[in-house]
């Protein structure tokens, strides 16, 4: 396999592309989209098989043993990691003065501590394949603030720290660290919110709707390409507008 995919105008070769939470909502449609332009595709999944055409790992990210265990079954089936998204994520919104240590915590192990439980095991083959694409999954939370939401926009604010931090530390390794920064996507974790309230963000979005899990999956396979090979600790929005300026 060559070291670099200079053109897109050239066959892109396969590559292995681990999608953690690939089961279901944003996870699912970035595995897809990746098997779509002919990757080999694994996804971690603590619920259930994912789609027959990827390679679905019992894996829960708040467990470095079952990240190792991951990860391991991921390299036997398909050889060295080249891309890894960390896309596994969860909310629990409370307003501050009501959230206990662990409400804070739970969120900070899964959504940060957690892609830093990924990110290492992961890299480890990018470092001796001198290649390799790290995708964070963070929020527009994680800029602009949200009531009720100080341990989720504090995880994910995180990342976009751990993206950089990374960056400058393999970047000369031909390893790039992005950070995609979605709005609000059409998925369970929204299906949850009140019509009402959907109808004031909607008035919010510059865009005026929310988004398909897809057009954050776009981004995530541009990110992973060839021609995004210099970008590099980049916060990337999805937001239709949401976000502007931050
Ligand atoms: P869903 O709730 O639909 O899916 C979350 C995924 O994360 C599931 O696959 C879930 O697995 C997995 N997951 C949760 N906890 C763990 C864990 N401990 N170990 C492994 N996997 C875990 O959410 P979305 O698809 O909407 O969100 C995906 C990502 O996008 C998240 O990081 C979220 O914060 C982010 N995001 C979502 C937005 C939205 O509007 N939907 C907006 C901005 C960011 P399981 O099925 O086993 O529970």
């Amino acid at each position: 396999m060559s070291t670099t995919r200079t053109s897109t105008t050239q066959t892109p070769e396969p590559r292995t592309v681990l999608v953690t939470g690939g089961n279901r909502g944003i996870g699912l449609a970035i595995a897809r989209a990746f098997v779509a332009q002919g990757d080999r595709v694994a996804i971690t999944s603590r619920s259930g098989q994912g789609p027959d055409d990827v390679f679905t790992v019992a894996g829960d990210v708040t467990d470095s043993a079952s990240v190792d265990a991951a990860v391991t079954a991921v390299e036997e089936h398909f050889g060295p990691i080249d891309v890894v998204v960390a896309n596994a994520g969860i909310t629990h919104d409370m307003l501050l003065m009501r959230m206990s240590e662990d409400d804070f915590t739970s969120v900070i192990d899964t959504n940060l501590t957690g892609t830093f439980r990924v990110v290492q095991r992961t890299v480890k083959g990018m470092i001796k394949k001198r290649r390799g694409r790290i995708v964070l999954v963070s929020s527009v939370v994680g800029l602009l603030g949200g009531a009720g939401q100080a341990n989720y926009a504090a995880s994910k604010a995180g990342l976009v720290g751990f993206a950089r931090s990374v960056t400058r530390e393999l970047g000369a390794r031909g390893i790039t660290a992005n950070v995609v920064a979605p709005g609000f996507i059409e998925t369970e974790m929204t299906q949850v919110l009140e019509p009402e309230l959907k109808k004031k963000y909607q008035q919010q979005i510059p865009a005026g709707r929310f988004a398909q899990p897809e057009e954050v999956a776009r981004v995530c396979t541009w990110l992973a390409s060839d021609d995004a090979a210099y970008i590099s600790g980049a916060v990337i929005p999805v937001d239709g507008g949401l976000g502007m300026g931050h």
